[in-house]
């Protein structure tokens, strides 16, 4: 039987935690751990994002929301924004973490977000908040967003 997952083969795109590499792992634990701050009052959704940049450095990042709704933060673009400010513009790969009952993948604006920093595909990680994860959804920012949005330069 197959089972699909935000339009994923659940065979061919899932793998186990342990299959995975001691880069990715640490990136899962990591987003695990900044999905704790997530401030989300008004979705109760806490999501944690982790990103591994160019130079082997992690910056992670939680959803921070807002009274004012669209004033909001997804984790990815709070991780994304910290090493961007830290002068870290080459990521490597991407772990997402939010519990529901299909992985979470970055949401359209952030696949846009990302996709700014993704001259060549980035991987993209999401897996639930459990320690450790079991499942793991293996994808790319070119697979969630074949087509984006760039200004000719
Ligand atoms: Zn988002």
């Amino acid at each position: 039987m197959s089972l699909f997952i935000n339009g994923f083969k659940d065979s061919k795109n899932v793998k186990e935690f342990k299959e995975l590499g001691p880069d990715v792992q640490n990136l899962l634990n990591a987003a695990i751990k900044a999905r704790e701050n997530a401030y989300c009052p008004y979705s109760n959704f806490p999501v944690g994002a982790a990103i591994l940049t160019e130079n082997n450095e992690v910056f992670t990042g939680c959803n921070i929301e807002n009274g004012a709704y669209t004033a909001g933060l997804c984790a990815e673009r709070t991780a994304a924004a910290k090493a961007i400010s830290e002068g870290q513009t080459t990521f490597k790969a991407i772990a997402v973490v939010a519990q529901q009952e299909s992985f979470t993948t970055p949401c359209g604006v952030c696949r846009q977000f990302i996709s700014e920093f993704a001259s060549k595909d980035i991987p993209i990680y999401a897996a639930k908040p459990t320690n450790p994860p079991l499942r793991v959804l293996c994808t790319s920012i070119y697979q969630l967003l074949p087509e984006s949005f760039s200004l000719s330069k």
